[in-house]
């Protein structure tokens, strides 16, 4: 059996940087010396609600949309995303804005299903130890965000990621995302020790999710200061146009507003620790103006 983290260690020599940067397309990468933003609803629910968040997002130089079209439900009965329909909404994001767009597969099928209208997968927690996955995942080349699972160790979560880059794809982004404990009072345990130490012992990129950390809008934004302030090189949050109707994890989703406040909380967290805010220069100059992108979300955007 190889040694633990072969491919994970951080190189030994200073010249390499100490941290990848893992790319999504051709303009937009998590890691290196800046901190990437990804924003999205829980669900993709409609063409206009992800263009509706989008379009917030670009304006306020968020690279990145994430949206579920796959949803993971504890109950069988409960919403299981959109499939086909909802990637497809996810391309339309991509050809409009310019954002790079990530999703959760849960199964090879899944994974091929929608590669083409990704530009980065999502491993969601449950599946952070579906090795028949990971092991397919390895095999291509679209990078990976990998989630830590519900109650994984630090050593477990980087097998996972072993898993993935043993097959030859070395595209891995790590998410903390926060994990179990015997407290209901928050929905789970930032675990903000485990960033550091993943920083110390990887150089991959390592992304906080305050949303399913804490499970509670009013923890979002003081939670992701918090993630930013100890290292991680990104922030994955959820956020919704109407965040109470949001058809799965509503207590969580931040507003739009909300979003912009989280931005410009984070800003001097971010400057304290001498990072600034990676910015898609390609997809600031992709359709940007509300004239241009009305013909794509003509409902709602006034109140963009
Ligand atoms: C999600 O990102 O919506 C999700 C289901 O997250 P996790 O896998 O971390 O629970
Ligand atoms: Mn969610």
């Amino acid at each position: 059996m190889k040694d633990l983290r072969q491919t994970l260690r951080k190189p030994e020599s200073t010249e390499k940087p100490s941290t990848s940067a893992v790319s999504l397309n051709e303009t937009t990468q998590v890691g290196g010396n800046q901190l990437a933003l990804i924003a999205g609803p829980c669900a993709v629910e409609s063409l206009d609600q992800v263009m509706e968040v989008a379009i917030h997002a670009k304006q306020l130089n968020i690279p990145c949309l994430r949206g579920g079209a796959f949803k993971p439900r504890t109950s069988p009965y409960s919403f299981q995303g959109m499939g086909l329909e909802g990637l497809e909404h996810l391309d339309q994001v991509r050809k409009t804005t310019g954002m790079a767009v990530i999703s959760e597969v849960m199964s090879v099928e899944q994974m091929n299903m929608a590669q083409p209208y990704l530009d980065c997968f999502q491993i969601g927690a449950r599946n952070m130890q579906n090795f028949e996955l990971l092991k397919e995942l390895g095999k291509q080349k679209k990078p990976v965000i990998l989630k830590r699972g519900l109650s994984s160790t630090v050593e477990e979560f980087l097998y996972s990621a072993e898993y993935i880059m043993a097959e030859g794809n070395p595209n891995v982004i790590l998410c903390e995302r926060g994990i179990r404990s015997f407290d209901n009072m928050t929905r789970n345990v930032l675990d903000l020790g485990a960033v550091a130490l993943l920083k110390e012992l990887t150089h991959l990129p390592v992304l906080v999710d305050p949303s399913h950390a804490t499970g509670k809008r009013s923890l979002v934004i003081p939670a992701a200061r918090a993630g930013v302030a100890i290292g991680a090189d990104g922030i994955l949050v959820e956020a919704h146009p109407i965040p109470e109707k949001s058809v799965s994890d509503a207590a969580q989703a931040l507003s739009l507003d909300d979003l912009t406040q989280l931005m410009k909380e984070l800003e001097p967290v971010a400057n304290a620790i001498g990072k600034s805010f990676f910015e898609n220069q390609a997809a600031s100059k992709a359709a940007t103006t509300v004239t241009e992108l009305e013909t794509v979300s003509p409902r709602r955007l006034s109140a963009v």
